[in-house]
């Protein structure tokens, strides 16, 4: 089975120039060649030699046996078809022997990914600095640190001057707005009969919208302290009616009951979060006096945080908008998972990296925020990929080759050979090299001692080269 139909097999010039590198990297000398033979040689036959002198089946094989390959001379590969070496077992149990270890060739998931440092932010569009409006005094503090709050959550409340004052204006822009109206109600059909000067009537309009207009005015300036009201809201009710309801205008209704109504200040404003998340910063202790410009409270929602990556100057141009992000901070397990949106226009002249941020879900809430970490940025990801232990890759550059086993290996009567394949290498992985070519899968591969294999190739080579080939063998 090849799912690989045109792994391309391995080409004579391809081979016979590795043949040549293997050779020419060899540095053996001869002598060790008999050597390395006669303990090729010691080492199938378990070094029994006084067994063999006596073994009339023994001196058989003995007389039978091609020295320059390590195998019976009858069954010698090598010998029978030199021009393709292989290294040759003389049975099964001559391989099992070597120690050689093999792997069948599989794919799997490979992912080609760029490591750099990062930390983890709240992201800014969903952080909220809360500040109150006007200046005055902590009145009391309803959420601390930590505290989880919705949108429209009062956190504290202060104490104002100018929220009283506002208000009173207000009344009295309504009050006022009441009277005039009143008189031009009662000027009006007077003026029609001629019982009441035209002008009079004149007046009295002008200063009723002189006073529509402080009403509005005032309203205003409540609306900009964070109270939503419509003079017509009021328009039916007594103005010492407006007046109590005012007083306690956009204050919870839970924290109206617990506050004396006759004696409390209608100073209070409230200081509410514009979005749900978590109080991460909290500076506030009643009493205190505080405005416009002092920070209160931060309230983030941490269900999504920013992680921002430091990409090194040289890395630059691997990086794209979209790639996936995996990120996992320092001491922590859990891994956050988002995708590049958002890349720097410039590198950073002092750390000479280029920023890259992703967001990520924190649905855990286990992050926090200014942790540092190492991000991962996913540059290729390759779902059938050949990965094979380094221990079966020899030689380098455009010379590596493994040994791969004959498919008939296992049968009875195939032969025992390990064939010389070169192969094209791609990145490594942690589980091995990648083989983007020269391999298919369900092929075997000799692994962890393979070594012996290519030490005895080398022999075979030198003794080649040491010993013109005879035509007849
Ligand atoms: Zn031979």
């Amino acid at each position: 089975m090849n799912v690989f139909p045109t792994t391309p097999p391995i080409e004579k010039s391809a081979g016979s120039s590795l043949v040549r590198w293997i050779l020419s990297t060899s540095s053996t000398a001869l002598v060790w060649i008999s050597l390395g033979g006669f303990a090729w040689w010691g080492h199938l036959t378990d070094w029994k030699f006084s067994q063999a002198s006596s073994n009339r089946s023994m001196i058989a094989d003995l007389s039978d046996w091609c020295g320059d390959h390590g195998v019976p001379q009858s069954i010698c590969v090598n010998c029978q078809n030199p021009r393709e070496p292989v290294v040759q077992f003389a049975n099964g149990e001559a391989f099992e022997k070597s120690g050689i270890e093999i792997d069948v060739v599989a794919q799997q998931e490979v992912t080609e990914s760029l490591l750099v440092p990062g930390e983890v932010s709240f992201d800014p569009s969903r952080t909220a600095h809360l500040t109150s409006r006007v200046s005055g005094t902590i009145w009391r503090v309803r959420k601390h640190l930590g505290d989880r709050v919705e949108a429209g959550d009062v956190l504290l409340l202060v104490d104002a001057h100018d929220v009283g004052k506002a208000k009173s204006e207000f009344v009295q822009a309504i009050s006022s707005v009441r009277l005039k109206q009143g008189l031009v109600d009662r000027l009006a059909p007077l003026a029609e009969t001629g019982a009441a000067p035209a002008r009079q009537i004149i007046e009295a309009e002008a200063a009723l919208r002189a006073a529509e207009l402080r009403q509005l005015a005032a309203q205003e300036t409540l609306s900009n302290l964070g109270f939503r009201i419509r003079g017509e809201q009021f328009a039916q009710n007594p103005v010492n009616d407006v007046l109590k309801e005012l007083k306690f205008l956009g204050i919870p209704t839970g924290e109206v009951t617990d506050i004396d109504q006759e004696t409390a200040s209608s100073n209070l404003i409230p200081v509410r979060s514009p979005i749900a998340g978590i109080v991460v910063a909290a500076d506030a202790v009643v009493g205190e006096v505080v405005g416009p410009t002092s920070p209160l409270f931060t309230v983030a929602d941490r269900n999504r945080l920013w992680v921002t990556l430091e990409v090194p100057q040289k890395e630059i141009r691997k990086i794209q908008m979209g790639q996936k992000i995996r990120f996992r901070p320092d001491g922590v397990e859990k891994e956050l998972k988002g995708e590049v949106q958002w890349i720097a226009d410039t590198v950073d002249e002092r750390t000479r990296t280029l920023r890259v941020r992703a967001e990520v879900e924190n649905s855990s809430l286990q992050i926090k925020a200014g942790a540092f970490g190492t991000g991962q940025i996913v540059l290729r990801e390759t779902a059938d990929a050949i990965v094979v232990p380094q221990s079966a890759i020899h030689g380098r550059g455009d010379s590596q080759f493994v040994f791969v086993r004959n498919p008939d290996f296992l049968k009875a009567g195939g032969v025992k050979t390990f064939a010389v394949r070169a192969i094209q290498t791609g990145g490594s992985t942690a589980d091995g090299v990648q083989v983007v070519k020269g391999l298919s899968i369900d092929e075997v591969i000799a692994t962890a001692g393979s070594e012996l294999l290519r030490s005895r190739l080398s022999q075979q080579q030198l003794k080649r080269r040491a010993k013109p080939l005879s035509p007849s063998s």
